[in-house]
């Protein structure tokens, strides 16, 4: 689906529902960011959300985010890396993308860091959390977390700013996204790292993401309408 006029409504639609979201849990909207995720969308899909007012941008694949950054990037368009990131594809994802969601391990830390110096600014990322243990998901164990966000925080350059998660798709997911705010409670107090960042929450649960603390929502489907 890629017919601008539908993409501006369910955008409108999606807004309106954070936007809600946001009054019933007494947040501020504004500290709530809507991204859309439009991996597998042509770019005429990310073209039709910019022109209907959408800033942020997720991408899931190195080389389909660097495709679509490098043939559409207007002032004011941000993108997200939320995929796996191996480290050969880093740099030029470092390059494109505002915020990395997905830093999983010390070695991609290391090399995050080594990148930022080399070029010079700061690269950001949040530490994925993989909650319901699951193969198919990265991130790291939530008793790992701590750890990690604490030797990635000590690297220069590097700047850890929040946690992500893809719980399990189960009926609860309210319980999950309770769970990882606070984790990150327990691992800001105990490392002294601000986490202000929780990106959580998609098409099906972002509401429920949203009443628990989410600060980043990564929609695709409901946005953009479903992949093939
Ligand atoms: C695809 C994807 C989303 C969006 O999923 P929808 O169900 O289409 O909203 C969110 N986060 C990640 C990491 C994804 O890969």
């Amino acid at each position: 689906m890629t017919d601008s006029s539908e993409i501006a409504e369910r955008l409108a639609r999606v807004r309106a529902a954070v936007a809600t979201a946001a009054r019933e849990a007494n947040r501020d909207p504004a500290e709530i960011t809507l991204i859309g995720v439009s991996k597998r969308k042509p770019l005429a899909a990310i073209e039709a959300a910019f022109a209907a007012g959408l800033r942020d941008i997720g991408e899931n694949h190195a080389d389909e985010l660097l495709e679509k950054a490098a043939a559409f990037a207007p002032d004011g368009l941000r993108y997200h890396f939320i995929g796996r990131l191996a480290s050969r594809r880093a740099r030029k994802v470092a390059r494109q993308a505002m915020l990395i969601h997905t830093l999983d391990s010390l070695r991609l830390a290391r090399k995050l860091s080594l990148i930022a110096q080399e070029e010079g600014r700061e690269v950001r990322a949040l530490v994925q959390v993989n909650q319901g243990g699951e193969a198919t998901k990265g991130g790291v164990a939530p008793d790992a977390t701590a750890a990690l966000a604490r030797a990635a925080a000590a690297l220069s350059g590097l700047r850890v700013v929040g946690l992500m998660s893809i719980p399990p798709f189960d009926d609860r997911p309210r319980d999950w996204f309770r769970q990882l705010r606070q984790l990150r409670d327990v691992v800001a107090a105990e490392t002294g790292i601000a986490l202000p960042e929780l990106s959580m929450g998609m098409s099906h649960d972002f509401a429920e993401a949203i009443a628990e603390g989410a600060t980043l929502v990564r929609v695709g489907t409901a946005i953009f309408g479903a992949r093939d």
